[in-house]
C-alpha cells in the first residue's frame, strides 16, 4: 500500500529535555516531528528530540521545511545543530509566526547568537531561508493550514492535508474548554491527532494558564473534533516512564485511540 504521510515522532518531552533510565521507554528529548509527504520533508518544531542521529537517518536531503510552533526553547533547542542549515546542497525553509514585532529570524536569534551560542544566524548560507507563518501556504503538494493557540506568548497549530489524510500538531495549547469550537473546526475529523496533554488534572490546579492542556481534557477533544488517531505528547518533563504506562492504561480504557507518544515511533497514514 502506497501511504500518503510517514510521520515519525523525534521528541515527545514538554518543556525540558529529561535523561535516565526512568524515561528510557517515552524518551527524553523535546518537542520535534519529522514528516515525509508528497516529496516533501517537513520537521515540525527544533526541540533536543532533533538530534543529529534522529535526522541523520534521513540525510541527505535536497530539501527541508521547518515548521516552528513557537521560540520557547523546548521548540528551539535543536535548531542551532540541525545540519542541513550548514549544508548549502540543502534548500532549508524556516517558518516561525513574527510576534510582538520579532521576525522569524529575530526570534531565533535571541537563542543562536552569543553570548548564548557561537554561531549567528547571520553566517548561515542564502539556502536557509526564514519566512513569517501565513494562515494558509504549501509546502511541495502539502497544504498547510494554521491556527492560533491559546499559549503565553502565543503559539502556532498546524494541520499538514495531502490526498485526503492530514495530520494536525497541536502542542502548547491550552484549551479553554472540553470542547474548543475554533479548534474542533480546524482538527475536525483528522487522520491523526498529536495534541498536549501535559498535566493531571491535580497539577492543573496549579499550572493554569502555563499553557498546556491536561490529559481528560485533551481526551475529550480528541473525542469531540473527531480524530481518527491521537497521540498525546509534551510529556512533563517528570513524569517517568511507569507513570506515563498508567496513565496511558487508564486512558485507553476509555478509548483505544488514544494513546502516549514514544519518541521514535513512527506512524504512517
Ligand atoms: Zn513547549
Ligand atoms: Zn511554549
Amino acid at each position: 500500500m502506497n501511504h500518503t504521510m510517514a510521520v515519525k515522532l523525534l521528541g515527545v518531552r514538554g518543556t525540558l529535555p529529561v535523561h535516565g533510565p526512568e524515561f528510557a521507554l517515552f524518551g527524553g528529548g523535546t518537542s520535534s516531528v519529522l514528516v515525509r509527504a508528497g516529496g516533501a520533508t517537513i520537521v515540525l518544531d527544533a526541540g533536543t528530540g532533533l538530534s543529529s542521529r534522529a535526522w541523520n537517518a534521513f540525510y541527505p536531503e535536497k530539501a527541508c521545511s521547518l515548521l516552528i510552533t513557537h521560540a520557547h526553547v523546548d521548540h528551539l533547542m535543536g535548531f542551532p545543530v540541525f545540519s542541513p542549515l550548514f549544508d548549502p546542497a540543502c534548500a532549508c525553509d524556516v517558518y516561525l509566526r513574527t510576534r510582538e514585532g520579532h521576525t522569524a529570524r529575530e526570534q531565533i536569534e535571541a537563542l543562536m547568537a552569543p553570548p548564548l551560542w557561537p554561531i549567528r544566524t547571520a553566517t548561515l548560507g542564502d539556502h536557509v531561508r526564514f519566512h513569517d507563518v501565513p494562515k494558509t501556504f504549501s509546502v511541495g503538494a502539502v497544504r498547510v493550514d494554521t491556527l492560533e493557540s491559546r499559549h503565553p506568548g502565543g503559539s502556532t497549530l498546524y494541520k499538514l492535508s495531502l490526498d485526503g489524510v492530514s495530520l494536525v500538531y497541536a502542542t502548547d495549547y491550552e484549551p479553554e474548554s472540553y470542547a474548543p469550537a475554533d479548534f474542533c473546526a480546524f482538527a475536525a475529523g483528522c487522520s491523526l491527532l498529536l495534541l498536549d496533554a501535559q498535566y493531571t488534572p491535580e497539577e492543573y490546579a496549579r499550572t493554569r494558564g502555563f499553557g498546556h492542556s491536561t490529559i481528560p481534557r485533551s481526551a475529550a477533544i480528541a473525542r469531540s473534533c473527531g480524530a481518527q488517531r491521537t497521540i498525546f505528547i509534551h510529556h512533563d518533563p517528570s513524569r517517568t516512564d511507569p507513570q506515563l504506562l498508567a496513565l496511558e492504561e487508564a486512558v485507553r480504557r476509555e478509548d483505544p485511540r488514544i494513546s502516549f507518544g514514544r519518541a521514535g515511533e513512527e506512524v504512517t497514514l
